[in-house]
């Protein structure tokens, strides 16, 4: 299996190559040159099975021989162990036809845990057979980075530093950055907005001698391995609904469209998807681009369901990708737009293209918090924000197909937006309670690519 850029003028990589390294060297992202598909039957036999094992079918063709099927289980199981919930996607049913799958029960509460668990495990693997050491710089807006920390925290091969924008996550996810004690673990609060912690990630990729100096390595999802990661719970989520023999819609609470992107590689798999659809809050650029087909920047606007505070949408890009006819010409061409004007507009062809597959839809402010209200109260589920934008947004959308909405991070990781929706504070699990009694330990950072690339430096030297 063979990964190509996004932008068309990057190397050809291998799974363990595109893994490692992340972005593109051509600004671009890796995608799989040929997208592997399962029949009805290879579906159909996943019924009753583990979520590993499924995971182990799902993912193994698009790894090829960068692990053994020995070694390639031992990630899975082990990527998987730690998770709160014995079958690890749990599906709750919310009414009649609507469905919500819990992807909250990992260590961090946030569905990131499914795919940087099991990277975690690849990464070491990978590291220890061949001797190397990786730095790995992610931007998040609070729940990549907890995900990642955990996930590599400890491990000899690794040191994991994290721009997070100061101010402006949750109290949890800031406290699950900056309490862990491992020296390889680096919290960095950086002036500015998400979309600014993911710019400067990327002014340091594309910075080739820091990049090749310190052994960049990167986590975010434009990394391959964590789209894969993720496509194995549509298959699962799926298969207990009837899948191959009965068809699935899915809607999707997205910032990054890494999550929903994953539900479009398991369609072209084989899997029976009928709809996949955007469910974003305010900062609702890419509901206004299915609407208009213009992405347009207007300026993100902090919510109470910060982790989908996005404007530049990073893997928005292989979707277009893929709606272009995987031109990377024609990628190029968009992204060079948005650097220059904030913006581009997609042609009619990509837009039927995308048409064929998702639709979308917004929810503001107010309907968030009115809907945890009604959910708590109707079913008796306490919703994280971004989980309830996802119910409302599904709600449009419900017909005869079965809809799945992907509850995204659990209540107690946002307790004050929950709490002032229900009247009540959600308790954290018992293995974390002690949280807020852990000692900080974090770096301020100014928006400045020097100064970042310094830390970095200066950290690993001592
Ligand atoms: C990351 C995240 C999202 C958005 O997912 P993308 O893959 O970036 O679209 C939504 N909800 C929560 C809780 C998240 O952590």
């Amino acid at each position: 299996m063979k990964y190509v850029s996004t932008r068309g003028a990057a190397p050809v990589l291998t799974f363990e190559e595109a893994m490692l390294t992340g972005l593109a060297r051509d600004g671009g992202l890796y995608v799989p040159e040929t997208i592997p598909e399962l029949s009805a039957d290879d579906i159909r036999a996943m019924s009753g099975a583990s979520y590993e094992e499924i995971a182990f079918k799902v993912m193994r063709p698009f790894v090829g021989d960068t692990f053994t099927d020995e070694e390639f289980k031992g990630c899975i199981t082990r990527a998987y162990a730690g998770f709160g919930h014995t079958t690890r996607a749990p599906l709750v049913q919310l009414a009649p036809n609507h469905f919500l799958m819990e992807l909250f029960h990992g260590p961090t509460l946030a569905f990131k845990d499914f795919a940087m668990q099991l990277i975690g495990q690849m990464f070491e693997l990978a590291l220890k057979r061949s001797g190397k050491r990786v730095t790995i710089v992610g931007a998040t807006s609070g729940d990549t980075g907890s995900a990642a920390i955990e996930a590599f925290r400890g491990l000899d091969a690794v040191d994991v530093f994290i721009l997070y924008p100061h101010g402006r996550v949750s109290e949890v996810q800031r406290r699950q950055m900056t309490t862990p004690t491992e020296s390889n673990v680096h919290a960095i609060a950086m002036d500015g907005d998400f979309d600014d912690c993911q710019a400067r990630l990327k002014d340091m990729f594309n910075d080739f001698e820091f990049r090749d100096g310190v052994g960049l390595a990167g986590v975010n999802s434009i990394n391959w391995a964590r789209v894969l990661a993720q496509v194995v719970y549509y298959f699962s989520t799926a298969v207990s609904l009837g899948a191959p023999d009965r068809k699935v819609s899915f809607t999707v609470p997205t910032g990054n469209f890494g999550d929903i992107f994953a539900g479009f590689i398991a369609k072209q798999m084989g899997l029976p998807i009928e709809r996949l659809i955007i469910a974003t809050n305010q900062n609702d650029i890419l509901h206004r681009c299915m609407e208009t087909a213009a992405y347009t920047k207007s300026g993100v606007k902090p919510s109470i369901s910060p982790s989908m505070d996005i404007e530049v949408s990073s893997n928005f890009e292989r979707a277009l990708f893929f709606a272009h006819d995987q031109d990377g010409t024609a990628i190029k061409g968009l992204m060079d737009d948005l650097a220059a004007n904030g913006s581009f507009t997609i042609s009619g062809n990509a837009m039927g293209a995308l048409q064929q597959h998702y639709d979308s839809g917004m929810l503001d402010e107010a309907g968030t918090a009115a809907m945890i209200t009604r959910a708590l109260n109707e079913t008796g589920e306490v919703l994280c924000p971004h989980s309830a934008i996802g119910v409302a947004v599904a709600e449009n959308h419900i017909g005869d197909t079965p809809m799945i909405t992907l509850a995204t991070a659990h209540p107690a990781k946002f307790p004050d937006a929950v709490e002032a929706a229900t009247g009540e504070r959600p308790s954290l699990p018992p293995r974390m309670a002690d949280l807020f009694e852990r000692e900080e330990r974090v770096t301020r950072a100014p928006n400045d690519l020097k100064a970042l690339q310094d830390i970095v430096r200066e950290r690993l030297s001592s």
